[in-house]
């Protein structure tokens, strides 16, 4: 009969912040020494009194214990930091439960360290101290395995309580605790990033500004790299580890984000990662092979316009769309929303050709803004703007009107949207529908009306985005 192993497994998260930070807290602690250093000496003057007078004494905080319905938590945070934080962590397991589909199995037991002097030497274990004193934390699973079955696991969270470490951390310890497995290094580590920023019913990019900054500032990270970096070692490569670089945890952050709240991509995203946490041997390219393509696209797409406020499901490009040429004088009819990133049209056009447009109703780019009509504000906000698709390549957008004609920079598929902030789409309102039709043939298009009518052919596909595939 097989004995049952105990394995222990490290979860590490380090140096996954800029160092400026470190930077910042050892100029401030310079400036602090600097003040001090400055101030000039109290004079002492001896008081007549009693040569017992109590000693005043600065009381440091001791390490206590706080519970809530899932954690066990050590602190020598105040109570009420400790009480906010045990209410953070309950909300966050909640939501990452619900989406695992699996409730948490035992209590979550973290260590979470405000201030390590307060810590007696024996205390944490070496690579729990080794990480706080790095200003980051590490999660300590211990499984009992048969086989390669896991029997039980427990998972013991070691954090710094700054930067949301504690949440990232005990999104390893739920994983770990209730599956014994976390998923791949990238998987693992882009979805522990993410849980220090969900916020129930909140799909807005959330991270930090130096993230953005950073994601913003280099060329994009492939995806092929970013897939790679699952914790095995290739020939002549050296595995991934976790704790490599808070630049490296950005773009897992990033391309688990991505798929997680695209609805072209999250249904399949929820079903791989469910197979990673219980040992299915389905991997990223036998769910999303198919879609290669497409991923890649969107991927680009949001690093170059994502910023806080950000909506990747606003922004989901409709890969369903047929597109085809117009035939001549019945006008494509398409609906387009303030709201939402570029929006197919159906149209295939050339350049050279010219199109007449017609475009109906109005949109507010705030809510309670002013109506709008296609032609937007004179700073060119809330005007109808198009973009050509092609091979997954896009024209330079071009800006368009509520009434006119335009030639297309290339040939492609046809697609609008509502200019505005791509971070601050979420409080637009309205639509327009917008009519096209080649220039010349047949009779012309009708001036648009303030009403947006309902689009009479080419109904929009219904959606079913978990098998979406460009034609
Ligand atoms: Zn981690």
């Amino acid at each position: 009969m097989m004995q049952p192993r105990v394995i222990l497994r490290i979860l590490a998260t380090c140096g996954r912040r800029p160092l400026r930070v470190a930077v910042l807290l050892l100029c401030l602690t310079a400036l602090s020494t600097l003040v001090s250093a400055r101030e000039p000496a109290s004079k002492k003057v001896p008081l007549p009194g009693p040569s017992d007078a109590p000693v005043k004494t600065v009381k440091v905080p001791q390490p206590a214990d706080f519970k809530s319905t899932h954690f066990l938590l050590h602190t020598d945070l105040p109570s009420k930091e400790a009480h906010d934080l045990l209410n953070r962590l309950e909300t966050m397991l909640k939501l990452i439960a619900n989406y695992w589909g699996h409730p948490p199995l035992g209590t979550i037991e973290c260590y979470v360290v405000k201030d390590l002097s307060c810590w007696p030497e024996g205390v944490l274990p070496a690579q729990g101290r080794a990480k706080i004193q790095q200003g980051a934390g590490v999660t300590l699973v211990e499984t009992l395995n048969r086989g390669n079955q896991t029997v039980a696991a427990k998972a013991v969270v070691y954090a710094t309580a700054d930067h949301g470490t504690p949440q990232h951390e005990a999104v390893h310890a739920y994983c770990g605790q209730t599956f014994g497995k976390t998923g791949p290094l990238w998987y693992s580590e882009g979805m522990a990033e993410m849980g220090q920023y969900w916020h129930p019913g909140d799909a807005s990019v959330r991270c930090p500004d130096y993230m953005i900054k950073y994601i913003r500032s280099v060329p994009p990270k492939p995806l092929a790299e970013i897939l790679a970096e699952d914790g095995m070692p290739r020939p002549g490569k050296q595995a991934a580890f976790s704790g490599d670089s808070w630049q490296n945890y950005a773009w897992r952050w990033a391309l688990c984000h991505l798929l997680e709240n695209n609805p072209n991509y999250a249904p399949r995203f929820r079903l791989l990662g469910a197979g990673f946490l219980i040992g299915s041997h389905v991997g990223f390219d036998e769910a999303f092979g198919a879609m290669r393509d497409e991923i890649a696209f969107e991927y680009r797409f949001f690093l170059r316009h994502m910023d806080a406020g950000y909506r990747v499901d606003l922004c989901s490009w409709d890969w369903k769309r047929k597109f085809n040429r117009s035939s001549g004088e019945t006008p494509k009819v398409a609906r387009v929303a303030a709201n939402r990133g570029w929006q197919a049209t159906g149209a295939l056009v050339s350049p050279d050709r010219s199109y007449e447009f017609s475009a109906s109703g109005t949109w507010q780019l705030s809510k309670g803004g002013a109506d709008l009509s296609a032609d937007g504000q004179s700073d060119g906000a809330g005007r109808l703007e198009g973009v050509i698709l092609n091979d997954f390549k896009l024209s330079q957008p071009f800006a368009l009107s509520s009434y006119g004609k335009f030639a297309p920079p290339t040939e492609g598929k046809l697609y609008l949207r509502c200019a505005d902030k791509w971070h601050e789409l979420a409080d637009n309102k309205g639509g327009m529908t917008v009519k096209l039709k080649l220039a010349g043939v047949g009779p012309k298009l009708g001036k648009p009306t303030g009403k947006a009518d309902e689009p009479t052919d080419e109904p929009e596909p219904e959606p079913d985005n978990a098998t979406a595939k460009a034609d």
